[in-house]
């Protein structure tokens, strides 16, 4: 009888292995640090074999913590960092280069190369992607194009892209399996999202040959089976995080949303069985299904969330821990006119202004320290809300509720006013870990060891609620104050 499904979390800061049982309870957990390398400004790299070693690593131990083994677990799920590329040797399986992470900009100036091209357009509409050196594309062919003689292999077949779930399906079937998934794929710039595949003409621009490519899967399906850890265990789960958050909040229909307020934020919106092809920098992606249907998702992220909780922590020294925000907030009626606008790196969707700064407006001699602490827990609520805001009128979907995770959702302040602002129902799972359970879930799913979704839903437990309170008047007022703030941080950029 098989009591587990073994969810390998591969994240650009840590490998993790969480251990589900059936009701979708955490059993078992292991947490490795990844080491980031920088080999030159605003370049960022991870060790192929150290991300393979560290998931190994973690599995290994948090299947020892449960005291179970490989007989005892139903499949492997596997969630993972998007976009970062890694190119290997299909013989020996050895990579060619260090995995380029998503966050590296060494090939921005491509980029601005493809722009002035004219493939923008081209590109964005048919991979729902607005072109960027985040994506894999463009690091592909750096690689091809550094690496000493790697052109010519891959033009003869020796070489295998995949982002880290490939890679790790790789090596978890000795070389047998070469396979990525559809959420992981639309992250690529190289995949056609309406005819779900690849793209020979972008294909052919940054001369990438098909044969280095994955076959593209379900994100729930039996993709093979691993012999690492003994017995046999059936691999059959694939999805990027972001889309796996998703699936573990039990995100399957059409309008359901989630956000996850972490270092950053990210929220994805299921738009049903019709890609919504938006601007100002709204993407679309595919989403991680298990029923064998194509749905699609609207994604938008905000640059700055805890991180400005962090700053508040290490470079104010406002406070020790993130958690006492809630205190601060709490010991005063409102933020005393305070507006902080935390536009470190610039500002997102909807507003997509790159030269933005950090602004904080309103200040009187009255404003104290928690006056500014309750200002910028108040900012994650006021990006989350513009966010939400512009995929209501992008998709025109309805909201009614919104479906929370990440570390700072555990603010309860922050989860009221988000509500308040909104005029949304915010719902926080009892397990947080929703990125984990998602893989989990896609694996579970395909290998019978949970029958359909509608068990999974019976299994996502609401920890708490919290409904709208504001009145519109009140909403009306702070968001014009809001707004007049980002225009300032805005207005900054432009002299
Ligand atoms: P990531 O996965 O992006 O590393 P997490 O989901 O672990 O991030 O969330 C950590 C972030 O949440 C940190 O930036 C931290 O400042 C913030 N955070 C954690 N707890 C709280 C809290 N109670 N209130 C506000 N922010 C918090």
């Amino acid at each position: 009888m098989k009591k587990y499904v073994i969810a390998m979390d591969q994240g650009t800061t840590s490998s993790r292995c969480i251990l589900f049982n059936e009701k979708g309870e955490i059993c078992s957990i292991a947490q490795k640090e990844l080491v980031q390398v920088y080999p030159q400004p605003g370049w960022v790299e991870h060790d192929p074999m150290e991300i393979w070693y560290s998931v190994m690593s973690v599995t290994v131990e948090a299947m020892q913590r449960a005291d179970v083994t490989a007989a005892d677990i139903a499949a492997i799920g596997i969630t993972n960092q998007r976009e970062t590329t890694i190119v290997w040797d299909a013989a020996t399986g050895n990579p060619i280069y260090n995995g380029i992470c998503w966050q590296c900009r060494r090939t921005s100036d491509r980029i601005e190369q493809l722009r002035s091209d004219g493939l923008a357009d081209m590109i964005h509409a048919r991979t729902g992607l607005i072109p960027d050196a985040y994506f894999s594309a463009s690091k592909i062919e750096w690689i091809l194009d550094h690496v000493p003689g790697a052109r010519k292999r891959a033009e003869n077949g020796e070489l295998r892209f995949g982002t880290v779930d490939s890679w790790l399906i790789w090596n978890l079937t000795e070389g047998r399996v070469h396979v990525t998934d559809y959420t992981n794929a639309s992250r690529t710039m190289l995949f056609d999202i309406h005819n779900l595949c690849w793209d020979q003409e972008i294909l052919d621009y940054f001369r990438i040959p098909a044969s280095m490519l994955p076959e593209v899967r379900p994100s729930s399906c039996i993709y093979g089976e691993t012999l690492k850890f003994g017995d046999p265990i059936l691999v059959a789960g694939d999805a990027g995080d972001q889309q796996a958050a998703l699936f573990g909040q039990c995100g399957f229909s059409r309008g359901d949303v989630k956000n996850t307020y972490g270092t950053g934020g990210f929220m994805l919106m299921n738009t049903g069985s019709q890609p919504v092809i938006s601007d100002k920098g709204l993407l679309t992606t595919i989403a991680a299904t298990s029923d064998g249907s194509v749905q699609y998702v609207l994604e938008g992220s905000v640059f700055i969330a805890g991180a400005a909780i962090q700053w508040l922590r290490d470079e104010l020294r406002l406070i020790d821990r993130a958690s006492e925000t809630e205190y601060f907030c709490e010991s005063v009626e409102d933020t005393n006119g305070v507006y902080v606008v935390p536009a470190f790196s610039g500002m997102g969707a909807p507003y997509w202004e790159p030269y933005a700064r950090g602004t904080i407006v309103g200040l009187t001699r009255g404003a104290g320290k928690a006056h500014l602490i309750r200002a910028m827990v108040e900012s994650l609520a006021y990006q989350t809300n513009d966010l939400l805001q512009f995929m209501r009128t992008a998709s025109g979907l309805e909201i009614a509720a919104l479906k929370v995770d990440g570390g700072a959702c555990a603010n309860n302040f922050l989860m009221q006013f988000q509500a308040d602002i909104s005029d949304v129902q915010i719902q926080r799972p009892e397990c947080i870990e929703t990125t984990a359970l998602g893989a989990a879930y896609l694996a579970g799913l395909a290998a019978g060891f949970w029958k359909d979704q509608d068990q999974i839903r019976t299994n996502w437990k609401c920890s708490r609620v919290f409904e709208s309170r504001a009145d519109q008047e009140k909403r009306t007022s702070l968001l014009k104050g809001w707004s007049r703030a980002v225009n300032c941080a805005i207005d900054w950029a432009h002299h």
